[in-house]
């Protein structure tokens, strides 16, 4: 608690802009974040009152920093969970605990643990080999057969295949660990791109490449006492693996299907013991959803939560460490998206000249900007647009990014 307010003290490890963006949230809340932060020049690190210098993987260092916090949590997902398990067994309130974070730190203890809780996953297999990889692409081109040109799921739906019939080809190899906007994601057409991909030792699994119509995502949040609360279903575009828009919500999703999504994304957050937010990526095919991933934290599919929520995914992760109630999740507007800007090439105008143009072109448009160094590719801020109409709100934001971006 700080002595000052009476009010308590959360300490996120990691400097982003997760962390940034939920100290935000904790200047309502009467707080401010604690942020343990690698640089001095990290996106949270510029903004908060109380950052410390350190490394997550430095077990005395996240003691020293919980020292005076009343819960601990992550932006990233990186904290091994040894340390996590060593400062919980030292009577650290520290959210997710080890036991959840380990399957949004590996993905292949993720689809085994999904595929036990009897969840919808895409065909999956861990591999050591490239005849390994050939297998599995010959048991997906045999699902395949057997369901009449459909992909089964592990579920048991159907769906259309792709136009790929070629013996189970392509098929995504993923690392176990490690990866993130794509990388550590590939894409393999035949046994010569598995037998170069083996070779580099990446630990593996591989998925059958699902048929998916679109992207959605399913965000929820948990608290210690099990309260649950669930975000209106969203669709993701992807571009290059790298999400690019988030539309809430998802347009055209059923009614059925969006709150099968979000009862699946609570049964999760209940099994695997989350507690602070859990996101549930998944494709949607003709058949059905399956879960892509999850992360345990605010996520990028939930930065529209901020203007376009009652209440954001910042103050959720908050709200859900500390045990306190819930906030409403409703929408704060009929159609809401939120559009990344990612870093553009370098020159043409500054930040702050695109800000004054975008400003003049659209009042409406909320920019967040992460105070990060801008590299081509590189996540720098997102813009968010809310409306009543969900095709002249997608463009305003689109354009709005790209303004930003590319200064055009
Ligand atoms: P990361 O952890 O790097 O975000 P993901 O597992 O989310 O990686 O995969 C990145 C993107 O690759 C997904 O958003 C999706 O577009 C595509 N992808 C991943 N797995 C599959 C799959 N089994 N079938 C089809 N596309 C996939």
């Amino acid at each position: 608690m700080d002595t000052r307010t009476g009010l308590p003290v959360v300490g996120m490890v990691g400097g982003g802009q997760l962390a940034r963006m939920t100290h935000q949230a904790a200047v309502a809340l009467g707080q401010s974040l604690r942020v343990l932060s690698e640089t001095p020049d990290d996106s949270a690190a510029l903004v908060a009152a109380d950052v410390r210098i350190g490394t997550h993987t430095d077990l005395a260092a996240l003691r020293e920093f919980a020292k005076g916090c009343d819960a601990l949590t992550f932006d990233h997902e990186h904290v091994p969970t040894g340390h996590i398990a060593a400062l919980a067994a030292e009577g650290v309130k520290i959210y997710p605990g080890a036991e959840a974070i380990v399957f949004a730190q590996d993905k292949r203890r993720m689809r085994e643990r999904l595929s036990e809780l009897g969840a919808p996953v895409p065909m999956w297999r861990p591999v050591s080999s490239a005849a390994d990889i050939a297998d599995f692409a010959a048991e997906v081109a045999a699902a395949r057969t057997e369901a009449g040109g459909a992909v089964r799921t592990e579920a048991g739906g159907a769906a259309q295949a792709g136009t790929d019939s070629g013996a189970g080809w392509p098929v995504v190899a993923k690392a176990v660990r490690g990866g993130y906007d794509g990388r550590g994601v590939w894409m393999l057409a035949d046994l010569a791109a598995a037998e170069e991909l083996v070779a580099t030792g990446t630990e593996l699994i591989v998925e059958e490449r699902v048929p998916l119509r679109r992207e959605l995502a399913a965000l929820v949040a948990r608290s210690p006492f099990g309260q649950v609360a669930a975000y209106p279903v969203v669709e993701t575009v992807q571009r290059d693996g790298i999400c690019v828009e988030v539309l809430a919500p998802a347009p055209g999703l059923s009614e059925e299907r969006a709150l099968a999504a979000q009862q699946l994304a609570i049964d999760v957050a209940h099994a695997l013991g989350v507690v602070g937010l859990l996101a549930v990526e998944l494709f949607e095919t003709e058949a059905g959803i399956v879960v892509n991933e999850l992360a345990m934290r605010p996520h990028n599919s939930g930065h529209w939560t901020i203007e376009g929520a009652r209440t954001s995914q910042f103050e959720q992760h908050l709200r859900a460490v500390l045990d306190y109630p819930m906030g409403e999740t409703s929408l704060a507007a009929p159609a809401v998206v939120m559009a990344n800007v990612l870093g553009g090439a370098p020159g043409g105008m500054t930040l702050d000249e695109r800000l004054h143009h975008l400003f003049a072109a659209d009042p409406g448009a909320r920019v967040h900007l992460y105070g990060k160094q801008v590299r081509p590719g590189r996540k720098i801020g997102h813009v968010t647009v809310l409306g009543d109409d969900m095709t002249s709100v997608r463009a305003r934001a689109v354009r709005a990014a790209r303004w930003l971006q590319e200064g055009e």
